[in-house]
């Protein structure tokens, strides 16, 4: 620790963010780095206070605290304070491999569990990641590691989200050769059909990608295992295979008017906006396009909040967002309609920029949608809805109940539905034999394996919709998995 006293000289600061008016008329990342002399200070905040809750990586009712890849904070807040950014890199790229991504986008449980965080704003772990690693690939530090025996094992991992990579990545460096299977036609996952670009800038996604290809792992885009190769071609084919597919099955809405022309679910708006951006800057077209629409999104998570994001960057005529869709989990305060989020960073840059173009909060608290109107020729026109009063009742149970009088129609001409996520895709385990519950491939015995024998799983798939240092987690996980029963199987 370098600076003994530096938590009681310096404050916080966070990185820097374009104006919300000036960065809605372009799609590039909002956020930005501080300098090397205020990151600086910032490593010198840290207190090293002794037991670092920071970097302990544990789950309080599904909630992360701590870093979940047990990153090692105080040491690399340490090396940078004193200016050794390289070593700091160096102790970084032990726990994380993908540390560009979470720089930039994870919520950073971390900070949430910084013990100056008790007193004081928290370190801020997440600036200081992101330039680490942004210095490794400037200064040329970070350079293809190329694996020094092959073991002569071949694994297939289904799915290149950063679950999928984080396993490739480990898996490869212990000398496998790996085959990722991607149905999309670029790899990432979430990060590349997903996460909007303003959040993680996709050619950030493209380099890792690119350096994970050098280092000699196979990509096969464009092909969906299960259709263009079953389950038993890849079991004849390789010794170990990992589901890491994600859970991407969209929670949809089931009411009156709901198939109209104009309502969307979420990823496709999402999805459709970064594919169009990226093969051509929106000139082939091939995007839903809210230019001068009324939009409103139903769901008040952060998949919501990047859909307002990119309505306004689109130029929309208006945007509203509705929380709390009273089928869901009850799991919030009864002033905080929005998901509970313990952490520093919240992911609230889309109510900043909507604020400050419509001089308003996109958000509308306890809206219950009755039904969606079309126009003649079956074009979302507006919907109609109800407030709703959440009531706690004897037991301590939240319920919400309709409030007589407040109905409401408003003007619509894209809906977009951001309700949640089901879970896994079901055909896929299934054609593997594969065991689901909940809707999460279910793993077995020991963790990360399913109960077909040399099949695992990691990521979303397996745990839910989480985050990409979970997915990371998981991902790191499995590799170990499978290289024990790699090397078991090599000893029979
Ligand atoms: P995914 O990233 O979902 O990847 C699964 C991949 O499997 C996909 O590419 C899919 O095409 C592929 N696949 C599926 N089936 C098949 C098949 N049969 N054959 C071939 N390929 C297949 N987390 C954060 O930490 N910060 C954020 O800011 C953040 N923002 C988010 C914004 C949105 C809109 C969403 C939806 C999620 C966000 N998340 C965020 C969550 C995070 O992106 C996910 O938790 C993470 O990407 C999960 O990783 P994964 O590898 O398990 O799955």
């Amino acid at each position: 620790m370098g600076k003994p006293t530096g938590f009681m000289e310096y404050s916080r600061e966070k990185a820097k963010e374009q104006p919300p008016l000036e960065r809605i008329k372009n799609w590039k990342e909002y956020a930005s780095r501080l300098t090397d002399e205020a990151l600086q200070i910032q490593g010198a905040r840290c207190m090293d206070c002794g037991t670092p809750f920071c970097h302990m990586g544990i789950e309080i009712r599904g909630t992360a605290a701590g870093c979940p890849i047990n990153n090692v904070i105080p040491e690399w807040n340490d090396l940078v304070y004193k200016g050794k950014w390289k070593e700091a890199l160096e102790r970084l790229l032990l726990t994380n491999n993908f540390p560009e991504f979470t720089g930039r986008i994870c919520p950073a449980p971390c900070e949430g569990s910084c013990t100056l965080a008790i007193t004081d704003p928290a370190v801020a772990i997440k600036s200081i990641e992101r330039t680490i690693i942004d210095k490794g690939f400037e200064n040329g530090w970070i350079q293809p590691r190329m694996p020094k025996l092959r073991t002569g094992k071949k694994i297939a991992i289904i799915g290149s989200g950063p679950a999928g990579l984080a396993a490739a990545d480990q898996l490869n460096q212990s000398g496998h050769s790996v085959t990722i299977y991607e149905r999309a036609d670029r790899a990432g996952g979430l990060l590349m059909y997903g996460i909007p670009n303003m959040k993680l800038e996709k050619d950030v996604v493209e380099r890792r990608i690119q350096l994970l290809m050098e280092e000699g792992i196979e990509f096969v885009l464009n092909t969906e295992v299960g259709k263009d190769i079953t389950a038993e071609q890849l079991k004849a084919e390789y010794d170990a295979i990992i589901l890491c597919t994600g859970a991407t099955k969209q929670r949809a809405l089931h009411m009156e008017g709901s198939d109209s022309e104009g309502v969307h679910l979420a990823m496709d708006y999402l999805t459709s906006t970064s594919k169009s951006l990226l093969d051509s800057n929106f000139a082939d077209g091939k995007y839903i396009n809210t230019k001068g629409k009324d939009v409103i999104v139903i769901g008040g998570g952060d998949t919501g909040a990047d859909c307002v994001a990119t309505a306004i960057r689109q130029n929309c005529n208006s945007v509203v967002q509705f929380g709390k869709h009273p089928q869901l989990p009850v799991n919030r305060a009864a002033d905080n309609l929005w998901p509970t989020d313990p952490h520093i960073y919240k992911l609230d840059y889309a109510y900043a920029e909507t604020d400050e173009k419509y001089g308003k909060d996109p958000r509308e608290y306890c809206i219950q949608t009755k039904k969606i109107v079309a126009d003649k020729k079956g074009h979302v026109k507006e919907l109609h809805t109800i407030q709703m009063n959440k009531v706690i009742n004897d037991e301590g149970y939240a319920y919400f109940e309709e409030v007589p009088g407040t109905e409401k129609v408003w003007p619509a001409q894209h809906v977009f539905v951001a309700i949640g996520f089901e879970g896994v895709e079901h055909a896929l385990p299934e054609q593997f034999g594969v065991k689901v519950t909940n809707n999460k491939i279910a793993s077995v015995g020991k963790k990360y394996a399913t109960n077909v024998d040399g099949v695992f799983t990691a990521g979303d798939a397996r745990k839910g919709q989480s985050l990409i240092v979970w997915a990371i987690k998981e991902g790191r996980g499995v590799a170990e998995s499978v290289n024990a029963f790699l090397t078991e199987y090599a000893a029979l």
